[in-house]
């Protein structure tokens, strides 16, 4: 048996600028003062505090398992002074994910995105983070989907006996609020049907069907359900192990070679192409995005990430590498297409997936004005 260890990474939107651009330094700090108290207290092992456009992301591993109070507490304890910070500076959507007040355990439910993942260490334990801002969780579907499941991108489905066995996708639906677990490839046209529809249906996690490994945990906040009406998009997450029976990291970077369409962008009621980016580049600005996503890799050694000899923890920024050029150029000419139709379905989202956006205040300022016919 090899060591327990938990991977986890709370993010949150608590204020940025100018508008809904970066978290600025003297935030990062607080994320930094804190989590640096907290590994000296022994409560994490290791930590890497880092942004995502205008969220504020703590990732973190530790021994206390997925869940645990005390690790969502570290994070909203964190959040909280760095909204307080915010609110000081009149930073622009200060607290802005921190939709409720009373905490109780668990940051689930209160805004913050989760991703959390416990693993059992293998010989080697290689994992990537994918972090997005200005989108929402059903982004994630079509690179998973193309990960773990699409012999065109994963050859590994092809030439390594274990993964030959394939992988159990568990899906969850939004509305209902139910799950499922689909089995690939045997199920891979249903799994198609679900997650193709991504506002409603979102991957959770993902297995190895032959001894299932856990091998991704993504966050599944919805934002809008929780206050009940649009305060930001979800900007989702994801912790995925790689190598060893599991996809290669070139495999699990292969689906980003080019740009694809996601909800989200300006005012979160937009389809919009996605731009991989390194963490220079993790900053919206036109139209306020194109939506951006970092992917940093590491890896796990006894309960931390693996430092350099000063302590720093050794990340590595993915999209930082000219093979993303593409994907970033189409994304720009894909925006400068769609942006052409301004307010015109297919640039806006579809009136079902407005329903917690401002045009919900139209509908009713001019519901009066129509009458029957
Ligand atoms: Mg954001």
């Amino acid at each position: 048996m090899g060591r327990r260890t938990t991977i986890t990474l709370i993010k949150c939107d608590v204020g940025s600028l100018p508008g809904h651009h970066v978290v600025p330094k003297v935030l990062l700090d607080i994320g930094r003062k804190r989590l640096n108290q907290a590994k000296k207290e022994g409560l994490i092992n290791s930590y890497y505090v880092f942004h995502a456009g205008d969220d504020l992301e703590l990732l973190m591993t530790h021994d206390k398992g997925e869940n645990s109070p005390e690790i969502h507490s570290l994070a909203w304890d964190t959040f909280l002074e760095a909204t307080e910070k915010a609110k000081k500076l009149k930073l622009y959507g200060a607290g802005q994910d921190m939709l409720k007040d009373a905490f109780s355990g668990n940051v689930r439910g209160l805004g913050p995105g989760v991703a959390e993942m416990e693993i059992e260490e293998r010989e080697a334990d290689p994992i990537v983070v994918l972090a997005a801002d200005k989108t929402s969780q059903g982004a994630f579907n079509l690179p998973l989907f193309r990960i773990f499941a699409d012999p065109f991108n994963t050859a590994g489905l092809v030439l390594e006996p274990t993964m030959m066995e394939g992988f159990k996708f568990e899906v969850l639906d939004q509305k209902e609020r139910s799950r499922a677990i689909l089995k690939c490839p045997e199920e891979m046209y249903e799994l198609i049907a679900l997650i193709g529809s991504t506002e409603r249906y979102v991957i959770s996690h993902v297995w190895r069907a032959v001894d299932d490994l856990i091998c991704v945990a993504t966050s599944t906040t919805k934002l809008s359900m929780i206050a009940g009406r649009y305060v930001g998009k979800d900007d989702p997450v994801a912790i995925i192990r790689i190598q060893h029976g599991l996809p290669a990291l070139g495999e699990v970077l292969a689906p980003f070679l080019h740009s694809y369409f996601v909800e989200g962008w300006m005012r979160g009621s937009h389809w919009a192409p996605i731009m991989p980016v390194s963490l220079k580049d993790s900053r919206c600005t036109l139209f306020d995005g194109p939506p951006r996503l970092l992917a940093l890799g590491f890896q796990v050694t006894e309960g931390e990430i693996v430092s350099d000899e000063d302590g720093n923890p050794l990340i590595y920024d993915l999209f930082d590498d000219p093979a993303f050029d593409l994907a970033r150029r189409e994304c720009v000419e894909y925006a400068s297409i769609i942006r052409r139709m301004g307010e015109f379905e297919p640039a806006r989202l579809p009136e079902s997936y407005m329903e917690y956006t401002a045009l919900s205040k139209v509908l009713e300022k001019l519901k009066d004005r129509f009458h029957p016919v």
